[in-house]
Order: C-alpha cells, then structure tokens, then sequence
C-alpha cells in the first residue's frame, strides 16, 4: 500500500515514542490503514488491556478512549479529537439513571459499552453488541435487567432470552435512520444479496435481516459465507475493511446515509498533532474509574480470552 507523507510521519512519531494507534472500524480509511490494531469496541478494548504500549492513540469516539483509560491507568491514553462524542451515550445522565435503579430497585443494570464512565460507574455490568446475549445470559436469578442505553440492542436481545428486559430508550441516530422501506427497496434492485444488519437498527429493519451481529460479527459472516453480494446495515467505515477481505464480493450499503458524523470528526492531521505534542490525555477520577471498571472487568472476565485489566 502506498502511504501518504503524513501517515508515514505518524507511523514514524508512533514507534518514536512506543505507542500504539487502535482504531474502530468506522474511522475514516485513511486512518484505518495505519491502524496498529483495527477491531470494534470489545476487541480495542481488549487489545488497551493487553498491550505493553504505555501510549495509546484512540481513534474513535470518546467513550472508547475513556474505556481504554477505565481498563488501563498506567497507560497514556490520548484521543486525537476530545469533541467527538457519542449521541447514543449522551441519550442517558447519571441522574436518569440513579431514578431508574430507584424505580427498579431489584433490576441488574447491563450497560453498553457505548455509554460514559458515570454511567458505567453506576451499572452492575457492562455489554457490548458482540457479547450482550452472553452477557444476559451469565446473569442469574434476575427478576428484571435494565439495559442502557440502546433501546433497540436491548429489545432484540430480548427475543433470546426469558429474562425481563427493561430497555432504556435511546437509540443511535445513525443506525435508528435506517428504514424499512429503504431496504427494501435494496432487496429490490439487489434481490440475490443478503441483508445483514447491526443490532442498533430499528426492529422493522432487524425483521428483514438475513444476519444480525456485531460489526465484528459481520465481518466474519460476509468472509466466511460463499454468496456474493451484501447489503451492509451499518455505519459505512466498516466497508473499507469487508472490501480489504473480501476482493470478489459486491458490498451494497444498506443506505447512503449510514455515516457517523462525530466519527469522522478524527483526522490524519489530528492524530499527528496528538501524538506530536502529547496532548487530549483522557483523564478520571479514580473513585469513578474504580467503579466503572468493575462494570468492565465483569464483562471482560466473560470473554474468550480473558484479559487482566488493573
Ligand atoms: S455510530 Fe452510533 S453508536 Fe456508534 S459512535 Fe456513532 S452515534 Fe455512537
């Protein structure tokens, strides 16, 4: 691959000063190819716990970086853009959700990942979009489970389980503006490819997929089936990655509007700057680290390779 200047000066500014840059799959492409570890939120956050790097670079949306800093405090964590948020995390305050355990006293509190250290620091155990049945799933004797803040995740992780899920009434916008109608019309002008979609969409969207999974788990699918043509249900970063995998495959997104906007706020010059000058360290309070981390590490211990986070 022919890199750009700038990519190779990062590269260089990276190994300089021992650090590693982890990227999520919607990033923009030209920061997916300098990626040291490329993966969705469980594996970078697998990947923040295991690595002997003491600097890492988070390219993605805030809470990942804040996750990275939660599972590691002897590292440096540096987030290349500190603006860019998360609107599904920013559906729920702490204060909402300490009335919901108050309304809900006896419910277990399943937090996704995407969701701010307060928020996890006040939930019982963490989940991601890979691992939320298995997470459900390891909660025993639960009269109700509260899952926040992903209204859609926790209703179609409720099909799999007899347990009451109560789900938190936030969505993200990007996947929530994926229509039913859109994709149909996609099965129409594509009627041999299979639908797969990310549990964050809509359920009427969820209704049409072939598969639903993780963005990992998406690509995983698209690799190992043997039919051609995709129509992708999620953000449109994590096509640079299918393409990279599956050269022969026609990849269709499910609608051209599926981008996140504050993930593509991170750009190539961002990195450098970060990297350059030290700068956007992720910092917490370790009262509230403390307690998120718990959240976390009970999520982590449920993993395949389970990793030891401090
Ligand atoms: S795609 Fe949705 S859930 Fe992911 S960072 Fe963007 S707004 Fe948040």
């Amino acid at each position: 691959m022919n890199l750009s200047p700038l990519q190779k000066e990062i590269i260089a500014l990276l190994r300089e000063r021992k650090a590693i840059l982890l990227v999520h799959y919607y990033q923009r492409r030209e920061i997916q190819e300098i990626a040291d570890f490329l993966g969705d939120s469980l594996a970078l956050c697998m990947e923040a716990a295991q690595t002997d790097a003491k600097i890492i670079v988070f390219a993605g949306v805030h809470f990942m970086a804040e996750s990275a800093a939660i599972l590691c405090p002897d590292k440096t964590v540096l987030i290349p853009r500190p603006d860019a948020g998360c609107p599904l995390a920013d559906t729920i305050t702490p204060e909402q959700l300490k009335k919901a355990k108050e309304d809900h006293p006896e419910a277990t509190v399943v937090t996704y990942i995407n969701s701010t250290a307060e928020i996890k620091a006040l939930s019982d155990i963490c989940c991601t979009s890979a691992n939320a049945l298995d997470v459900i799933g390891s909660i025993r004797n639960a009269k109700e489970i509260l899952m926040v803040p992903d209204g859609n995740l926790a209703r179609y992780t409720a099909r799999f389980t007899d347990s009451k899920i109560l789900p938190w009434e936030g969505v993200c916008p990007v996947h929530q503006a994926l229509t039913p109608e859109e994709v149909r019309s996609r099965k129409t002008e594509h009627p041999d490819a299979l639908f797969i979609a990310h549990p964050e969409c809509r359920p009427e969207v969820l209704q049409l997929a072939d598969f639903v999974g993780s963005t990992a788990a998406m690509l995983k699918f698209v690799h190992r089936s043997n039919r051609k043509s995709f129509i992708v249900g999620t953000e449109s970063g994590i096509l640079v990655r299918m393409e990279k995998e599956n050269p022969g495959k026609i990849l269709i997104p499910a609608a051209e509007h599926l981008i996140c906007e504050t993930m593509k706020y991170t750009t190539l010059e961002d990195i450098h700057a970060v990297i350059k000058d030290m700068k956007h360290v992720v910092t917490l309070d370790e009262q509230k680290r403390l307690r998120a981390l718990s959240c976390l590490k009970k999520m982590l211990a449920l993993s395949e390779a389970p990793v030891q986070p401090r």
